[in-house]
């Protein structure tokens, strides 16, 4: 991905939107991974809460999957010298596959005592690192993809077991071997490389403002909590561990709790 294309976004508001979809119809979606600048100096607020912005007025924020119809982005210049000027947008509704299963055991789906345990601590864990609000700015620098490989799952599919609705798929999925190299899809710190019981050896890498990005179901992971990487860099070998049918990455992308669709935030597979 190139930021070398910035366009002003609609009405002559200071914003300039940046990534992948700043020049293409939906960056304001459901899922989408919003990524901007405005002027360095101004407070920026969505929906009233405020955004951080970074030295050189870089913003991040998502949108849920079941984000409403509309959201408003506040923009305060700085020093005073003008009024806080307001941006509502229309947030495109999107289509979301379903997906059912059916026959499965009932004992499968559902863990014994020390299992949920061991889960509700790593839920915990996982929670703790992607409320982390550092002010690294790798969201803003250019994704890269983890690897390539056969999409084999996609985000915000609803997912229907034995009947019964269960979590949307909040990732895609790269069907590839066990073995694969995985790469950071930008810069940040690495601040989670355990094995979790779903989602098996897993890493995650902040890259600023909230943004983070989950590689899960690897085999070897080659990096370790606290270490800083650059877009691209090797973090750890792809596998089938944890929960899985077959060797695949689940890879995720989210906003602090928001997950977001990383095919509209990263260059294109295949
Ligand atoms: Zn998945």
């Amino acid at each position: 991905m190139s930021l070398s294309l910035p366009r002003r976004a609609a009405l002559g508001l200071p914003f300039i939107l940046l990534g992948r979809r700043a020049a293409a119809q939906g960056a304001y979606s459901q899922g989408a991974l919003v990524i901007g600048r405005v002027a360095p100096g101004s407070r920026l607020a969505l929906d009233g809460k405020p955004l951080r912005v970074g030295p050189g007025g870089e913003y991040v924020f998502g949108l849920d999957r079941d984000h409403g119809p509309s959201a408003t982005l506040t923009v305060t210049p700085p020093g005073g010298r003008a009024a806080s000027q307001q941006q509502h947008f229309e947030v495109l509704k999107r289509q979301w596959k379903v997906q059912r299963i059916g026959g499965l055991p009932p004992g499968q789906v559902t863990p014994d005592a020390a299992a949920l345990e061991r889960i509700q601590r790593e839920r915990a864990k996982l929670a703790a690192v992607r409320a982390i609000d550092s002010p690294l700015l790798g969201f803003a620098q250019g994704f890269v993809l983890p690897t390539q490989g056969r999409v084999s799952g996609v985000f915000g599919s609803q997912r229907i077991l034995n009947g019964e609705p269960r979590m949307p798929h909040y990732g895609f999925d790269l069907a590839v071997p066990v073995g694969t190299p995985l790469g950071a899809i930008g810069a940040g710190r690495v601040t989670l490389a355990e094995h979790f019981f779903f989602f098996g050896k897993l890493v995650v890498v902040d890259h600023g403002h909230g943004v983070n990005s989950l590689y899960a179901h690897c085999n070897e992971l080659q990096c370790r909590e606290g270490q800083t990487v650059q877009a691209g860099e090797q973090i750890a070998l792809s596998g089938a561990t944890g929960r899985v049918t077959g060797p695949h990455l689940h890879f995720g992308l989210s906003w602090f709790t928001t997950w977001v669709d990383p095919q509209a935030a990263l260059p294109p597979v295949g």
